[in-house]
């Protein structure tokens, strides 16, 4: 039998008009609020803490327990969306907005009745213009069917959603860097502690969540913990979207409950390996997941846990697909400008370093690489992972280990065949 997606966040993407209100209130959308509204505030965090929703966004922090740090009686607290998707082979946060932004502005509002938040936003990335539109058109409807807005369903709470586009800046994913641009200043990093449960937006205490988390919100509330605990695994419980791109037969994303392996999500509803080529090589987690997997990781089963085990991360779900004719030197290659592109420039070793590892791998993958470039690489990378002042200092390591690790044979060739040994 083939395999099918378990579509719970993405069950109204077929459906005609899907971003619109009115299809979100035909197929009972705002339906969970009314009854998160007449629940008090701790047994709505207790619910999404039972479920063991944890953050989609990559970390997979415990959602409830984020929540539960929130002192609820010292506002104005506030909720923040992080829509500022920008991991290379990400997509899904994009198609959670256009297809179904009712759903997110649902999940945020029943997230600020728990925390106490009278305003949230939606940081979305910059160049996600038609996502932006669609919230923002969302947000509309929503004060004028009154689900936001003053007396939501009469129940007293008032709560307005601002929405705000970033500049396009991949470090405004991190979320004090977010903090930082959402008040008017360069995004870059603040210093932790204070958290921002403690001191985030303007000082006061503050959730940030990502899109894919947020949007799981209604569900627990709308079906309870227990239903929400009947997909996936003990410790990665519920669905999740999947982000398949590269060469396979249909790219796009697929939700699943977690713990799938990725044979399914690769072979079955991808469709497997264009042009009838093996698979030498897949991110589990996007261009951040260290190191990417080889073709004998195939059966690894898509969770926290698993792909931890099998020694990379899980990350945002992305799944990146090379076939056996591409070049994996070249395309860590293009992750590492990437990093060194979006370095903020804040911390000498992830500025600098991420700079000299794409000009070493550059020329490696351009055929002047030399054999103690490899050694030169690990040393340089060992000099950012854990000594820079944010995570993605050591996600920049991620495109050097996989060579190192996974694929040194394929670099040593480039460096005796003074060049690249694949066509493409
Ligand atoms: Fe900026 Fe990189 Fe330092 Fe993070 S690790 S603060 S991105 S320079």
């Amino acid at each position: 039998m083939k395999a099918a997606q378990t579509r719970v966040l993405t069950a109204r993407w077929g459906d005609r008009g899907s971003h619109t209100i009115a299809a979100s209130l035909a197929s009972g959308g705002y339906e969970a609020l009314r009854k998160a509204l007449a629940t008090p505030p701790a047994a709505v965090t207790e619910m999404v803490k039972v479920a063991g929703l944890r953050g989609r966004g990559g970390a997979g922090f415990p959602t409830g327990v984020k929540w539960g740090f929130i002192k609820r009686d010292e506002p104005p607290t506030y909720l923040v969306c992080n829509a500022d998707e920008g991991e290379p082979g990400t997509f899904k946060d994009r198609e959670l907005m256009e297809r179904d932004p009712h759903q997110l502005i649902e999940g945020m509002v029943i997230a600020s009745w728990a925390i106490g938040a009278a305003e949230s936003y939606v940081y979305c990335r910059g160049e996600f213009a038609f996502a932006a539109r669609r919230v923002e058109r969302a947000i509309s409807e929503a004060y004028e069917r009154g689900t936001l807005g003053r007396n939501i369903f009469g129940s007293g709470f008032d709560h307005d959603v601002i929405l705000h586009r970033g500049a396009g800046a991949y470090i405004c994913g991190e979320e004090t860097a977010l903090l930082e641009s959402l008040e008017g200043r360069r995004g870059q990093p603040r210093v932790r502690p204070p958290f921002p449960a403690q001191e985030g937006l303007y000082a006061r205490p503050t959730v940030i969540n990502n899109v894919e988390t947020i949007s799981c919100v209604p569900h627990i509330v709308a079906n309870g913990p227990e239903w929400f605990r009947k997909f996936g695994t003990e410790k990665s419980p519920g669905t999740k979207i999947f982000s398949v791109s590269g060469d396979v037969e249909r790219p796009g994303n697929y939700e699943v409950p977690f713990g799938t392996p990725a044979r399914v999500l690769i072979e079955e509803l991808a469709g497997g390996i264009t042009g009838g080529r093996k698979l030498k090589a897949y991110t589990p987690g996007g261009a951040s997941s260290t190191p990417v997997f080889g073709a004998s990781k195939l059966d690894v089963n898509m969770d926290w846990e698993s792909v931890q085990a099998a020694g990379s991360l899980l990350g945002t779900g992305a799944m990146m697909v090379f076939a056996d004719d591409a070049c994996v030197v070249r395309a860590m290659e293009r992750f590492m400008r990437f990093y060194a592109r979006e370095s903020c420039g804040k911390c000498t070793p992830c500025r600098e370093g991420t700079y000299w590892l794409a000009q070493i791998m550059r020329r490696l993958e351009a055929g002047q690489g030399r054999d103690e470039d490899l050694d030169l690489m690990m040393d340089v990378q060992a000099n950012i992972g854990g000594r820079s002042f944010c995570a993605l200092g050591d996600f920049a390591t991620a495109p050097v280990i996989s060579v190192a690790k996974e694929f040194v044979d394929e670099a040593r060739l480039h460096i005796r065949n003074k060049g690249c040994p694949f066509e493409r």
